[in-house]
């Protein structure tokens, strides 16, 4: 059996990145951009004052103290949004707020709290209680953003500051990595739609295939559910024919070893996809099957709710996110301490646990009932332990490998 790394590289191998569409920036949140965003100007693109207070020239001010405060004549005031034609020469200031531009002369700011204000009857003037160097409370051109830099490289996913840079740059719509079309097919002679107000003995409700709707969506994909087929190959060929035009298509169910187990050989006898993989080395989650065709992807997903999500995380999601060229993927493992001995198994476990931060670490505990039928598990946990295949047991207070999910 193959390793869930070796697994995955090959499905990455195989898959092509998807092309890009404009949308405007307010529709851009959490879209993982599809070009580098230069710098067409500088930002701010003038000298300003990074202060309310006064443009002096820094030379007049070197003898300023709180005792002997310099005086300087102030022939005028400027706000955010106005300029002005005055030049700041020799002991003369203007009084500026934050954000105006730098008057001609000037080439610091004194802030407002240190001065002194004079009254006298026709001009008026101020007192200089510290000297301020060049350039002091002076925010420069460029100084945030230079005219030609590289702000946004391709295959960020766009958070609310970029959206922000965005706008300040003066670009209003953005090429983004389309999502990927991601059609969704539930089998089982068992499973009935989730609408269903009363079940049979032996019926249960789909509730996969709203799972996998919802971590598409998390993922950046667009999901649609094609419904629920029979353990019938003509029903299961009748819902892969309405997959048409999806860039991957999950399935969930029959793909493990019973008598009705047939998306595997449906997908490969009847439908012409070509196998990546089937069966990798980890539980839950083993029966996976991955294939191709036309560089669309089919993965048949295990059947037990717990099963699904968990491939989804592991085999799906970096699928989806590399269709998306999406370049700065969540930090996903962590370690963490393990709050609770754990058996070890014959095949690498993923158990689902409750990964919590307390007094500068994190702590890992195995929650819920760990078999692969029960969703509830899945409910309670955020995460997902990673243990290794093996003898033994692993001691509470180790260091464990876990991944966040969504
Ligand atoms: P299978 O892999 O088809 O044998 O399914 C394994 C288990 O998962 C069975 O108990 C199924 O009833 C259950 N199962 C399959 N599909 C779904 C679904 N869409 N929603 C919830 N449970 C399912
Ligand atoms: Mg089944």
């Amino acid at each position: 059996m193959i390793s869930l790394e070796t697994a995955v590289r090959k499905i990455l191998k195989n898959v092509k990145v998807i092309g890009s569409e404009v949308v405007p920036i307010e529709n851009s949140l959490g879209r993982v951009l599809g070009e580098g965003i230069y710098a067409k100007e500088n930002i701010p693109s003038f000298n300003r004052a990074a202060m309310d207070g006064y443009a002096v020239r820094c030379w007049d001010t070197v003898d300023a103290t709180e005792y002997d405060p310099v005086i300087l004549e102030v022939i005028g005031t400027l706000a955010a949004g106005y300029n002005t034609k005055s030049i700041v020469t020799r002991e003369k200031a203007i009084r500026i707020m934050t954000g105006a531009p730098m008057p001609h002369g000037a080439n610091s700011v004194v802030m407002l709290e240190d001065t002194g204000s004079i009254k006298r009857t026709t001009k008026e003037f101020v007192k200089v209680l510290r000297p301020v160097k060049r350039g002091e409370n002076v925010s420069f051109s460029g100084e945030d953003v230079k005219k030609g830099e590289l702000i946004l490289y391709r295959g960020k996913c766009l958070r609310p500051a970029d959206i922000g840079m965005l706008a300040a740059l003066g670009i209003k719509s953005v090429q983004v990595a389309k999502k990927p079309r991601v059609d969704i097919i539930s089998t089982g002679d068992e499973v009935v739609e989730a609408t269903q107000k009363r079940l049979k003995k032996g019926q249960i409700r789909d509730s996969n295939s709203y799972a996998l709707y919802s971590l598409v969506l998390a993922c950046g994909g667009e999901p649609i559910r094609l419904g629920i087929a029979r353990d019938r190959k003509e029903d299961l060929v009748h819902l892969l024919e309405a997959s048409e035009g999806s860039d991957i298509v999950l399935l969930s169910g029959g793909v493990s070893v019973g008598s009705y187990d047939i998306v595997k050989d449906v997908l490969i006898s009847d439908f012409g996809v070509k196998m990546l993989f089937w069966k990798v080395a980890i539980r839950p989650g083993k029966p996976i099957f991955c294939g191709i065709k036309n560089h669309r992807l089919f993965f048949g997903l295990p059947g037990y709710p717990v099963s699904s999500i968990v491939t989804f995380e592991l085999f799906v999601k970096p699928t989806i996110e590399h269709m998306l060229y999406k370049w700065d993927r969540d930090e996903e493992y962590v370690s963490a301490i393990l709050e609770q001995e754990v058996e070890k198994k014959e095949r690498r476990n993923f158990l689902r646990g409750f990964l919590y931060f307390r007094n500068d670490r994190y702590y890992v505990m195995p929650v819920g009932i760990q078999k692969s039928s029960a969703l509830s598990s899945m409910v309670i946990a955020n995460s997902l332990i990673d243990i290794p295949e093996g003898k033994g047991s692993i001691n509470k207070g180790k260091i464990v490998r876990v991944k966040r999910i969504t």
